[in-house]
């Protein structure tokens, strides 16, 4: 039989306490309870798991929004963009379907970013998941291997999606996973390891049952799985995989391709209409068969687009528009020093030449303007006292610090 609990005592301790609260049929919690209630409250694990709050279709931003957002960070690659978006809506309207009888169920969008590396891959599909505020995890599918390999198990995609998630499952269960050089997992490629799973195939089986949804155990802290260890199951169902692939020498397939289809009708006018500098924005899905990922793979991502080469106009757009571009960020910093840093155009355009020059890309935009910057940086603030100042940046004071610096060794850091 239940114990009787003595008159104005605390239906939690028992104790006599001199405040109290009061609740229905004259339960009585003391102000020590209710402390002891919230640190524990606290120390819980954070149950977000609150879909309408997450998420709900009033507050859904719409493609053309994905994408004005994605235009603040992201210069140019407008169809990956319109791509990228159409499917993150739908993704997010997948999740929200209501359950209906109507057998009608909305697959997910998976989506395959094809470009050449610093075209801004990442660099998407970072910042949709800033946008959306969902967890977040990139990995590269070079460190995967079969499970028993040397490498890292494909489940430990899913660890940094769950870190990223402050370990709250259900929200991590919405996240989006970006797997980069997926590529390097088709079936041809050449590894270095012989103790790796030589052709890449057994990698994409293991990512396969991922990408189409299922329950994984996931080692909470990483690293490989043994029996005794405690699992977390993560559902990958509703988790976005955005992978993305240089694909190196893929124009090769898409051309081939191109060739076959057009010999048969009237080639030549065909052909011409093609441009040739550019082969990869005509890829189709059966390239990438060529190329050696395995059609199933391929099913599982359905939203394939690609990445425009960054050009001078492109490259020049990057170090001014973005909202944190290079030279917006040098102004801020130098700001703080009492210095109105300006650059000339001249100046902007012969580090962009310089970039393409040295095969540097969007990458090396960064450590060119550091090598320009770095004296200036160092130099300026011993004046900050002396009052505003103002510091032009002209292409002579550009080429006399890259002068001093050796492009070439630049190559192999980007
Ligand atoms: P990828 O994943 O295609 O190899 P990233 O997205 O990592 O390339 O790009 C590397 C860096 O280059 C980015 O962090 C960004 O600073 C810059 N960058 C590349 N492409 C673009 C772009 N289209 N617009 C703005 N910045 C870009």
């Amino acid at each position: 039989m239940a114990k009787e609990r003595k008159p104005n005592t605390c239906s939690f301790c028992g104790e006599s306490k001199p405040n109290m609260f009061s609740g229905i049929g004259g339960a009585l919690i003391c102000t020590d309870c209710i402390e002891a209630g919230h640190e524990l409250v606290a120390a819980m694990p954070k149950e977000a798991g609150n879909t309408a709050k997450d998420l709900d279709f009033e507050n859904l931003p719409t493609p053309q929004k994905i994408k004005d957002f994605l235009d603040q960070y992201v210069i140019g690659q407008e169809e990956a963009k319109r791509f990228l978006s159409v499917a993150v809506y739908n993704h997010y309207k997948r999740l929200l379907q209501e359950i209906t009888n109507d057998d009608v169920e909305i697959e997910k969008s998976n989506i395959l970013l094809v470009g050449s590396t610093g075209t801004g891959k990442t660099l998407l599909a970072r910042t949709i998941a800033k946008m959306l505020k969902v967890p977040f995890a990139i990995t590269d599918a070079t460190s995967l291997t079969q499970a028993g390999y040397v490498g890292e198990d494909v489940e430990n995609i899913l660890v940094r999606l769950l870190q990223d998630a402050n370990y709250d499952v259900r929200k991590a269960e919405k996240g989006i996973v970006f797997i980069d050089e997926i590529d390097k997992i088709s079936r041809k490629s050449e590894n270095m390891s012989i103790t790796r799973d030589v052709s890449g195939e057994g990698v994409q089986q293991a990512l396969l049952k991922m990408l189409e949804g299922s329950v994984v155990n996931v080692p909470p802290q990483g690293g490989r799985k043994h029996p005794d260890q405690e699992f977390i199951h993560i559902n990958t169902a509703n988790i976005l995989f955005i992978c993305g692939g240089a694909f190196e020498g893929i124009e090769r397939k898409i051309a081939q391709r191109l060739h076959t289809q057009v010999i048969g009708f009237t080639a030549q006018q065909e052909t011409e209409h093609l441009d040739k500098n550019n082969l990869i924005q005509y890829i189709a899905p059966q390239d990438l068969k060529s190329y050696g990922l395995i059609p199933e793979i391929i099913g599982r991502l359905p939203v394939l687009t690609h990445l425009d080469p960054l050009d001078h106009d492109a490259l020049r757009a990057i170090l001014t528009q973005p909202k944190n571009a290079l030279t917006k960020q040098y102004q801020k910093l130098l700001a703080m020093d009492n210095v109105t840093l300006v650059f000339e155009d001249e100046a902007l355009d012969y580090i962009v030449d310089k970039a393409l020059e040295y095969n540097l890309g969007a990458r090396g935009l960064r450590g060119l303007m550091e090598a320009v910057m770095t004296d200036l940086m160092f130099e300026l603030p011993n004046h900050r006292k002396i009052g505003p100042q103002t510091f032009t940046v002209t292409k002579e004071y550009a080429s006399r610090k890259l002068e001093r610096i050796d492009l070439y060794r630049m190559q192999n850091a980007v």
